[in-house]
């Protein structure tokens, strides 16, 4: 019995479901991880029946004295687990989520119309960095702005410093976004902070995918170059899903400390999600101990172990192997697309994504799938276990090789009846 299995069995059933979809499968889509358990309690608590508009000590409700408490806690925390000096940074622990907190930073930082660069989608880069298309202003972050996508260098699928200095040249943006969502290498923040300088741009970081393994010490620091830092909180830094944005306040007469608050709330957002803050503030506790740092290595380690793995079956890597958690795996030598990989993947269990990969001719039909490791490692899986995954992943591809060439045969019919089932009578594998 519990309150929702009697008021609602519908939804506790689609719940429990779920639950052991998570418990059964195996999750590597780079995006995602098992938040702790103490961090749900937190996100499922009676702190969602407040409402607290305004910042600490500054709302526009009464009866907030322990939500202050609570968002001054979430952000101690945060500052500590990130390892900054609270008189050169602050933070806003608010975002509703990842898209949220960038285009508060965004609306923060620069003025309708004014015009930023930011990573191409195709080469890695996210949607809120200015994604747009020859037919559509796709994003906030494009509608609201002009971007100018920069891009990989073709001959080693790495971030082409060069080319993005000697653009932001011509283009003069006024803000530079680094940071990805499909990107397997680590930023020279050094480098873009000299061209932000030269073109008088802010130099804004994203770090959604890897903050567990920046706030780790594993990666290169953003914050030593950076003037603001945005980042999700349920990737690599394992807490419930929402957005923190950090800015510097020791830039003369700057004040990003309240444009950034004034860009959250009331520009861009209402009340807080007290709940979620809540959670954040037990994950960023659990970011702060020594075993997340373990638990950060190792999820590099893993990443390497299931890149050379599948380096070993034959197969090919952007940029032939990881820095962090992610792998993207080019699938166009074989002849294969990401759709196709997916599906067979999500019937034996294995949660993967589609994603474009370098040189992909069209985004709408990605040539690669992205892997991740930071679930995985959360159940506590090894070098030695990825490598078995890896394996599996092996012989995913190599079912789907065979289903292809057996297209129109009876083996492929009986396939796309099994994948139909699955998929409510629509779509089945031949489609994809
Ligand atoms: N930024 C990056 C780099 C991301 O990869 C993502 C999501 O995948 C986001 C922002 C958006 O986060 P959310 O889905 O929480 O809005």
């Amino acid at each position: 019995y519990t309150p929702l299995a009697e008021l609602d069995p519908e939804v506790k059933n689609i719940i429990d479901k779920e639950t052991w979809r998570q418990f059964t499968g195996l999750e590597l889509i780079a995006s995602e991880n098992l938040t702790s358990l103490a961090a749900m309690e937190a996100n499922g608590s009676i702190l969602t029946n407040k409402y607290s508009e305004g910042l600490p000590n500054a709302r526009y409700y009464g009866g907030n004295e322990y939500i202050d408490e609570l968002e001054i806690l979430c952000r101690k925390r945060a500052l500590e687990a990130f390892n900054l000096d609270p008189a050169k940074w602050g933070v806003n622990v608010q975002p509703y989520s990842g898209s949220t907190a960038n285009f508060a930073a965004l609306t923060a930082l620069i003025q309708p119309q004014d015009r930023l660069m930011g990573l191409g989608l195709p080469d890695g880069g996210h949607l809120t960095h200015g994604y747009y298309t020859a037919k559509k202003k796709m994003t906030a972050s494009s509608i609201y702005f002009q971007s100018f996508p920069y891009a990989l260098n073709p001959g080693t699928d790495l971030i082409d410093y060069p080319g993005l200095a000697a653009q932001a040249k011509i283009f003069k943006p006024k803000l530079i976004i680094c940071g990805a969502s499909a990107y397997p290498r680590d930023w020279d923040y050094a480098t873009l902070k000299k061209t932000a300088e030269k073109e008088g741009a802010w130099l804004m970081a994203d770090i959604a995918h890897t903050s567990g393994l920046v706030a780790a010490q594993t990666l290169n620091n953003p914050f030593e170059y950076c003037d603001v830092v945005t980042t999700t909180t349920h990737k690599t830094l394992r807490g419930p899903r929402a957005g923190l944005i950090f800015f510097r306040k020791d830039i003369k007469d700057a004040d990003l400390e309240k444009r950034v608050n004034d860009a959250v709330f009331p520009a861009c957002q209402g009340g807080p999600h007290n709940n979620t803050i809540a959670a954040v503030a037990t994950a960023l506790l659990q970011a702060a101990q020594p075993s997340f740092r373990d638990y950060a290595k190792q999820v590099i380690a893993n990443a390497r172990a299931l890149a050379d793995t599948l380096v070993g079956h034959g197969y090919k890597l952007q940029t032939n192997g990881t820095d962090n958690h992610l792998v993207l795996w080019d699938l166009r030598p074989i002849g294969l697309t990401g759709s196709k990989v997916e599906k067979v993947c999500d019937l034996m269990g294995i949660t993967i994504n589609k994603n474009a990969v370098s040189g992909d001719a069209s985004a709408q039909v990605p040539g690669g799938i992205r892997l991740g490791t930071s679930a995985l490692t959360s159940r506590n899986m090894l070098e030695s276990d990825v490598k078995v995954v890896g394996d599996f992943l092996h012989r995913a591809v190599q079912l789907a090789l065979l289903l292809q060439k057996e297209a129109g045969s009876k083996m492929l019919k009986d396939f796309v009846r099994v994948a139909t089932v699955q998929e409510d009578g629509k779509q089945g594998f031949a489609k994809v």
